[in-house]
């Protein structure tokens, strides 16, 4: 592979980018958002509440060195042991000895995941909304992709295509209109909604970082609704 596309910018086209360019093959990711400041479109959950949990934070740390110490710098918080509270159907669960959770909100993390990204030599970012994919014989050999401002369709040319364009994706219907089947899709309503709101912490507080709150697994869901968290991110 000698160039590939990813469609999508966000979390998962960010970190597919780093790892094919780290195997040296020149990359681009198309979105459509632009991105200096402020919060993006293509990401609706951007305003509700982020955290990255252990597993979360190492891998990333993994990808991009010193991530963890960069985002605190920048004020998230990083939260371990007594700064972090669990609980299961109203029980204080033990803690896990060595876990740390981060606080942050989602512009200051993908913010910092797309500078180090943005940095590759081998990644390149085009402003696009992709719209199709394009075939040489039985195999896909670019994609479309319409300009924001212009309207106008531009194709890339590319070795292999990554869909990174998250719930959001018409990769499935692309690939049934060349005669491939699509893949069975199964949608369940789970009647949940969501809410998010920036408090600030009293300073008797200082010492609480993240509460995560949820009933036990066999609830129904009208006891869903008492599932809530509460994370210290910058400037809180
Ligand atoms: C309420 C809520 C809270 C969450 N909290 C957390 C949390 O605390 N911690 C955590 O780790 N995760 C959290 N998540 C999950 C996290 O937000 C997602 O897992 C993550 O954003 C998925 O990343 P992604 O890159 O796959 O998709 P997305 O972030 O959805 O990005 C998709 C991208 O594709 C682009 N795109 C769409 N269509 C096209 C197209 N035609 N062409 C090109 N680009 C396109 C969009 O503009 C967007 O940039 C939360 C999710 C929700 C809904």
């Amino acid at each position: 592979m000698r160039h590939v596309v990813v469609l999508g910018g966000s979390i998962a086209g960010l970190t597919a980018a780093r790892v094919l360019s780290q195997a040296s093959v020149r990359v681009t990711i198309v979105e459509p958002d632009g991105h200096s400041g402020g919060l993006r479109n293509g990401v609706p959950q951007r305003q509700q509440l982020h955290a990255l949990l252990d597993m979360g934070r190492t891998q990333l740390d993994r990808m991009f060195p010193r991530l963890t110490r960069d985002l605190v710098a920048d004020g998230a918080s990083l939260a371990s042991g007594e700064e972090i509270e669990m609980y299961t159907a109203g029980a204080r669960k033990f803690g896990v000895p060595g876990n740390e959770l981060v606080g942050v909100t989602r512009e200051l993390l993908e913010g910092h995941v797309r500078r180090r990204v943005s940095a590759e030599k081998h990644v390149t970012t085009v402003r696009g909304k992709a719209c199709g994919l394009e075939f040489t014989g039985p195999r896909v050999s670019g994609i479309r992709y319409r300009e924001p401002d212009s309207g106008v369709v531009r194709e890339l040319q590319a070795d292999a295509v990554v869909d990174a364009m998250g719930r959001s994706s018409r990769l499935s219907a692309w690939l049934e209109e060349h005669g491939w089947q699509a893949p069975p899709l199964e949608r369940m309503r789970i009647d949940l909604g969501y809410a998010t709101a920036q408090i600030r912490r009293g300073e008797d507080r200082r010492g609480l970082k993240i509460v995560h709150a949820v009933p036990d697994a066999t609830a129904s869901i009208a006891e869903l609704g008492d599932t809530g968290a509460l994370a210290a991110v910058e400037n809180t």
